[in-house]
């Protein structure tokens, strides 16, 4: 259910959100309109319109909307683009992406969220190819990709993501220790050569993976 109190709560977040600098006008449409509670466990839903992250389950975090505009914003999604999400999580980037007009491929390491996640987002008939695995690795099938996004902190960049990025893609990956990381987008450019621009400072659960270290 999505009341008429949800909908008020989301336009105070979106509100919040502009005033903390998300611009983008799709990014804030697209969080107007997901019900951000359905990502949440029902007895916390309260919580779903206040700018923080929460607790999913598996020891993992749905991530505060101020992080999602802000990544979703660097991506510059275009209606049609092929994305990569490594960390599916709760659904709810992935949501947004998808309400965005993206082609969306990703990707879980856990498997109970993975499933959890699945069955939310055919619910509410967000359709993506979502895979149960190593994201760190990327996910070879679909690629190349026009836009990678990774939603946990990764200690390096992977060199599979890279190879996965179509010439002209962008690539947004925190990157950092546990306690820290810098967000950073990897433009891959027309001659192959990669521009690595760092910005602010998150904090993400881990990216835990074969190429992740
Ligand atoms: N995008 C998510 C959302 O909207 O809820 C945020 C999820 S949380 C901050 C990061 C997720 O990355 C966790 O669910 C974690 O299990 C997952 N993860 C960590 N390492 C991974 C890997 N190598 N491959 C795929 N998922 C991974």
């Amino acid at each position: 259910m999505d009341s008429y109190k949800d909908k008020g709560a989301r336009r105070l977040l979106v509100k919040e959100l502009k005033e903390k600098g998300i611009l983008d006008e799709r990014v804030l449409a697209a969080i107007q309109s997901i019900p951000r509670h359905r990502f949440i466990h029902k007895d916390f839903r309260w919580h779903a319109y206040q700018d923080k992250a929460f607790p999913i389950g598996e020891g993992q975090t749905i991530s505060q909307p101020y992080t999602v505009a802000y990544q979703t914003q660097l991506l510059h999604i275009e209606p049609g683009d092929k994305v990569l999400e490594i960390g599916t999580g709760s659904g709810y980037q992935a949501a947004v992406l998808i309400e965005m007009g993206a082609t969306l491929t990703s990707i879980e390491r856990q498997e109970k969220l993975f499933i959890k996640t699945r069955k939310l987002l055919t619910e509410l008939n967000y359709k993506a190819n979502l895979i149960y695995g190593d994201g760190s690795k990327g996910f070879l099938p679909d690629a190349p990709y026009d836009k990678i996004i990774v939603t946990a902190g990764a200690p390096r960049v992977p060199e599979s993501l890279i190879e996965q990025l179509s010439t002209g893609g962008i690539l947004i990956i925190p990157v950092g220790d546990s306690k820290v990381q810098t967000m950073h987008i990897i433009i891959k450019k027309t001659d192959g050569t990669l521009e690595n621009i760092s910005l602010d400072q998150f904090r993400f659960v881990p990216l835990i993976g074969n190429q992740a270290w």
